[in-house]
């Protein structure tokens, strides 16, 4: 086998809190973390000169070692001593910088598959440990699924899938970064914290409606505050129909969650026949 094709998923969060700030600068997080069936196409392939090339449809991406793609096949060759190169191509279909964690799903998938190029034969465990080293979010890009995500984001332990429903995905054309809102974004006795412990019980019980009901993410009014087109959203998600909606990561990326496809096909017409068209996805749970 010399080549392999893969699908890099984008992630939601179902909840997220932070529950503190360590030392170095880093905070503390409780998350829920969700894949759904937005994914990026990435293609790869062994070469036997040692150089490696990546090429991307989207021409802003870098292609060198900043992008995550080239870094994990760094890593991957430099733990692993391996003499050959890598061609990779990336259909990027996720939203960049959008709070679905793209960058970090296509490191998660390059570890992966060249796992399966290599025969190397690593566990799960030792690809999250490697997939570490690029970033919080890796490990879980690499467990998949539903999974509650704490410490930095990589202390992981896996859920049950939550019921059945349809994800509409609003992203407005807007760049928001993760520093920035974690600069701006105050913790003291005064912050409300959103009731994951509820969240992950309704997830456990089955109860889409008590989930919605307790869904929250801490980082959404700060990014609100940077850029009110976020409440906007919200809004037009719940009065088409959506049970709940949330901003997902640090933002801007919105999701509705509805539990009627009706309602949810409709939803998507009314996004993609507005300013947002370009960001807009109609998903599942994955
Ligand atoms: P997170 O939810 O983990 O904060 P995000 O969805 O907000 O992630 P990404 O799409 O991962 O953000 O992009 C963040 C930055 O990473 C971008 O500025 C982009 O230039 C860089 N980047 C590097 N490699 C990639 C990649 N393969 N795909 C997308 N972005 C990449």
């Amino acid at each position: 086998m010399n080549h392999i094709s893969i699908k890099s998923y984008a992630k939601i969060n179902l909840g997220l809190d932070v529950t503190g700030v360590l030392d170095n600068g880093y905070h503390t997080v409780k998350m829920i973390m969700q894949n759904i069936s937005l994914y990026d196409s990435l293609y790869f392939e062994k070469r036997s000169s040692p150089k490696i090339i990546l090429q991307t449809n989207l021409s802003y991406l870098p292609t060198n070692e900043k992008n995550l793609v080239y870094a994990a096949i760094k890593l991957f060759r430099e733990t692993y001593h391996i003499s050959n190169g890598v061609y990779a191509n990336v259909v990027k279909k996720i939203p960049v910088a959008a709070g679905m964690a793209g960058g970090s799903g296509n490191a998660a998938a390059t570890l992966i598959t060249l796992n399966k190029l290599f025969d190397k034969n690593l566990s799960t465990e030792e690809l999250m440990a490697l997939g570490l080293k690029l970033g919080a979010d890796v490990p879980y890009c690499i467990l998949g699924g539903t999974a509650l995500a704490e410490g930095i984001g990589e202390k992981l332990t896996p859920i049950p899938a939550p019921p059945k429903a349809k994800i509409l995905i609003v992203k407005p054309g807007i760049s928001i970064s993760t520093q920035m809102v974690y600069q701006n974004l105050i913790l003291d006795e005064q912050t409300v914290h959103p009731d994951i412990d509820s969240t992950l019980a309704a997830i456990k019980a089955g109860s889409l409606k008590d989930m919605c009901a307790s869904l929250g993410n801490l980082l959404e009014d700060v990014s609100i505050s940077l850029h009110p087109c976020i409440a906007e959203i919200k809004q037009q998600m719940l009065d088409n129909g959506a049970v709940a909606s949330l901003m997902s990561g640090s933002g801007p990326t919105v999701f509705g969650i509805y539990d009627d496809e009706s309602a949810a096909a409709k939803a998507y017409d009314y996004f993609k026949s507005g300013e947002y068209a370009a960001g807009t996805f109609l998903c599942d749970f994955i």
